[in-house]
């Protein structure tokens, strides 16, 4: 990792930006760039040929000024402790700046579950959950899917605690399956919101979603709700990518028709798809566009690509893909950026939708979920854009100068105990 694609080392840099804008103090810019909590374990497991494989797990809480930790799971090959510091800080950004009771955490495990049979990822799953069980729960801290981890493995772990707990602990985890506590929308939410950004951006700006092209990197639980929505906005999405490649077609991409391709057990990817022009990751990412939307992962606009971006506006659907250094030069050249903060919230605003159902054991019907996202998604919106307006500043400076006045608030009535 290079100091630019050092995440933790940038999510300080966007902290002290903000906070030299907004004449935060010294103390509270020293209190908000140390995580509150840190925990790192060891995760034996038994693998199915019989032999013993030792997996990294990692938990951080960044702050919980204004409530409990929340923030997902990511399991990749890549994690380690800085990309959790750095996502943890970023979910005490998100839930101030969309103001949900939250403060920010993250964990993740450095593994490439593609290599585990299920067997073996449900043993890790659960022997995590049991080495974090004592900083988890519902009260304090509570984990959601996030890369490589979805419903199955927050199934695992809400039943793991619940067995240790003696008694169904619903509200340990969110992006649970409906079944077991789970919200009707969860699985949609993030990309939805990522799309309702970029819908409310477009509005604002005079953008008719039918003279739009959209690229949206990644099409994974972000990137293909992104797509399916803003189809349903009406927008021509033109290329799309995974792991696999990316896939291009100036005409307009079948949403629907990739989405069926990649929920086909037999494909799991795009790998094979030929309706469209397949092309590299780093092409993709240059392609003319009026919205670019990095849904996959951190690091994906630097300083090195940022000069060739082509895109009227990007929105940030993944965490982190931009790094401080590509964000001035984007801004030089009067790109907008939508931030992940902001963007990809809707996610976040879900999960505490799930856990404020489970907690009343009352669940809501889809319309009341949608119409709460939207309501939740468009109050924000309307801050962070009247703000910039306002401050004539990045939608990203008035996205952080909400949310770190917020949690400075918190932290300032609270006072520091003792
Ligand atoms: P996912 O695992 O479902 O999808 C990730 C996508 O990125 C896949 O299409 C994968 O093939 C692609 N990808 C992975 N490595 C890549 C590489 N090296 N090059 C190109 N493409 C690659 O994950 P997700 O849940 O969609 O999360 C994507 C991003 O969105 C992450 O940054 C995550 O933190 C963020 N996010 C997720 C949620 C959520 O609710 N899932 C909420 C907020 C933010």
């Amino acid at each position: 990792m290079t100091g630019e694609t050092n995440p933790f080392k940038n999510a300080l840099k966007q902290l002290r930006i903000a906070c030299d804008a907004m004449g935060i103090n010294e103390d509270i810019y020293n209190y908000l760039s140390h995580p509150q909590r840190i925990v790192q374990v060891s995760i034996p497991v038994k693998m199915d040929d019989g032999h013993l494989e030792i997996f990294e797990g990692f938990r951080v809480l960044h702050n919980s000024a204004r409530g409990p930790g929340k923030g997902g799971i990511r399991y990749a090959a890549e994690v380690n402790m800085d990309e959790v510091k750095a996502l943890a800080t970023w979910m005490t950004w998100k839930c101030a700046c969309v103001g949900i009771p939250y403060g920010g955490a993250k964990g993740g495990v450095t593994v490439d579950p593609r290599k585990l049979s299920v067997g073996e990822l449900e043993r890790l799953t659960r022997r995590f959950t049991a080495n974090i069980i004592n900083v988890i729960g519902p009260e304090t801290d509570i984990p959601a899917p996030d890369m490589n981890t979805g419903g199955r493995e927050m199934g695992w772990m809400m039943d793991t605690y619940s067995m240790q707990k003696g008694h169904v602990v619903h509200g340990v985890c969110t992006g649970k399956p409906v079944e077991i506590g789970g919200s009707l929308g969860r699985t949609q939410a993030t990309g939805h919101g990522v799309a309702f950004c970029m819908h409310e951006y477009a509005k604002r700006h005079n953008m008719k979603p039918e003279e739009c092209t959209v690229v949206v990197q990644g099409f994974g639980n972000v990137g293909q709700y992104t797509c399916l929505t803003a189809k349903d906005f009406g927008y021509k999405i033109i290329a799309t990518s995974d792991i696999s490649g990316a896939y291009y077609n100036p005409e307009g991409l079948d949403i629907d028709e990739m989405f069926a391709y990649i929920s086909d057990p037999a494909h799991r990817t795009l790998e094979g798809y030929t309706k469209a022009q397949k092309i590299s990751n780093s092409e993709l990412l240059e392609l003319e566009c009026t919205f670019m939307n990095p849904c996959a992962l951190e690091n994906q606009v630097t300083e090195e690509n940022a000069p060739r971006i082509k895109a009227k506006c990007l929105v940030e659907g993944a965490n982190g893909p931009v790094t401080p250094k590509a964000d001035e030069i984007l801004e030089s050249r009067g790109i907008d950026v939508v931030p992940d903060i902001l963007a990809n919230a809707g996610g976040v605003t879900c999960s505490y939708f799930e856990w404020v159902q489970d907690r009343m054991a009352l669940f809501w019907d889809l319309d009341q979920v949608n119409k709460e996202l939207d309501k939740i998604m468009l109050r924000a919106f309307d801050g962070v854009h009247e703000l910039a307006q306002e401050k004539k500043c990045s939608y990203r400076l008035a996205a952080y100068f909400i949310a770190v006045q917020r949690v400075a608030k918190a932290i300032e009535m609270r006072g520091i105990y003792p």
